[in-house]
């Protein structure tokens, strides 16, 4: 006779993100944070110690948010329309200037918004890693996080000047790597730590080629930058004559552990690069488009490159960035097609992300074995009703703030909309506090 359930809940509609993907009046059972049943109600079930009734609601796999820095909440409203990342830009208060309390508070509010929305696992990369890391485990998801590394001295790059330094390098690499060794793996594995390589221009290709090796010999996944801006293809074909993604190739990071975001102006060639490589292009639809320009998704696509989906610097809402990705993919094919369907762009938002993290096997679908990290969205709501095609509605009329219930390792840590584990108007009131103060020095 099985252990009783956790958990169980029933009622609701179950988009798995599997081959059956949908199913009607789905019974999903938990047990030691893992679904250990997952069928329609009418279907024997074993008992549970607790029942939720969710009749009305739709039940999703938690998404990826694989490409995030939480702390940049403070130039919301702003970025979108500097043209560049704030980093590149004079005027606009930096990472750098942040105290690492402000860093925290920061970062506690872009996190908190990502989990609201449904992200049960953020991929976030700054300066101050070290403070918001923990900041942000604290409220209960996944982090995937690491210290913004590079060589370059990013005081001077927002006035045009690429100015590297070996001693900001080993002084960003020893600090990844401390976090590493002091959190990789930590709070029951919902802590890990990347190689946050800032991008192939503030890199220089000697840097590169330490970070290749010393993510290589801890296994660590490199996230970075990739093809990000014309200043850095021009900068590097320049410097090295060589497009940013061979630059990647040619200093050993071009491969499976590599999460390769933007990808905004990479050729044919370097298509075929990062496909031959098995690396994943993190896409970040609302960012760019904001900006003015396209990821080729549909050549990625098409190359066979494992895509993931991120809000990078625009605010953390999981369903708003499918939505962008799949007018975005359409705008480039002149239409709607039959390999851009709301069910690619909620695989890139789920299995997608998963599989650039390397967590295919325990996360991204829903499925009996798989950690229970599951999102419920309320689809009583007007927008949402009727819901004829649940995934086609989710992906045209959801929002991240139908989100009702989010549960990592069947832990449930957003109610009725709500946080579990922090104080919500406390994070808002902390997090103004800081950008207020950073403005005013900016
Ligand atoms: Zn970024």
């Amino acid at each position: 006779m099985n252990a009783p359930l956790d958990l169980l809940l029933t009622g609701a509609i179950a988009l798995t993100g599997e081959a059956n993907s949908l199913i009607d009046d789905a019974a999903i059972g938990i047990r030691d944070g893992r679904i250990v049943h997952l069928a329609p109600a009418c279907e024997p079930c074993p008992e549970a110690r607790r029942t939720l009734h969710l009749p009305g609601r739709l039940i999703t796999p938690g998404f990826v948010n694989a490409h995030l820095h939480a702390v940049l909440v403070m130039v919301r409203g702003v970025a979108a329309d500097l043209g560049f990342a704030p980093s590149y830009t004079p005027g606009v208060p930096k990472g750098t200037d942040a105290t690492p309390e402000e860093a925290r508070a920061l970062a506690r509010l872009g996190a908190v918004e990502a989990l609201l929305s449904g992200s049960t696992l953020v991929c976030d990369h700054f300066v101050h890693a070290e403070a918001t890391l923990d900041a942000i485990a604290e409220l209960g998801l996944r982090v995937h996080a690491g210290w913004r590394v590079h060589d370059v001295d990013f005081s001077r790059v927002a006035q045009g000047e690429w100015r590297f330094d070996a001693a900001i390098g080993e002084d960003l690499l020893r600090r990844t790597l401390d976090l590493h060794d002091r959190w990789h793996g930590a709070r029951d594995g919902r802590i890990q730590v990347q190689m946050a390589a800032h991008a192939p221009d503030t890199c220089s290709p000697g840097f590169l080629r330490t970070i290749a090796a010393e993510a290589s010999a801890r296994g660590m996944r490199v996230n970075t930058h990739l093809a990000q801006s014309r200043v850095e293809v021009e900068r590097i074909t320049a410097a090295t004559g060589l497009s940013p993604a061979a630059l990647l190739e040619e200093t050993g990071l071009l491969n499976d552990r590599l999460l390769a975001t933007h990808c905004l102006y990479v050729d044919e060639a370097d298509i075929a690069r990062l496909a031959r490589a098995g690396a994943h292009a993190v896409h970040v639809p609302k960012c760019n488009a904001a900006s003015g320009r396209l990821a080729p998704t549909p050549a990625l696509k098409a190359a066979g490159v494992n895509l993931a989906l991120c809000t990078d610097t625009q605010h953390g809402d999981m369903v708003e960035a499918m939505r962008w990705a799949l007018a975005t993919a359409r705008i480039q094919q002149g239409g709607v097609t039959a390999d851009w369907q709301p069910a690619d762009v909620f695989r890139m938002a789920t299995l997608g992300g998963a599989r650039a993290v390397g967590m295919a096997d325990e996360i991204g679908t829903l499925a009996v074995g798989k950690k229970a990290d599951l999102v419920v969205f309320d689809t009583r709501r007007p927008h949402l009703r009727p819901l004829v095609n649940p995934l086609g509605t989710l992906v045209h009329t959801g929002q991240g703030r139908d989100v009702e219930m989010v549960l990592v390792d069947g832990e449930t840590l957003v109610e009725d909309g709500r946080p579990v584990r922090a104080d919500l108007e406390q994070i808002c009131i902390e997090a103004d506090k800081a950008a207020r103060a950073l403005w005013a020095r900016a």
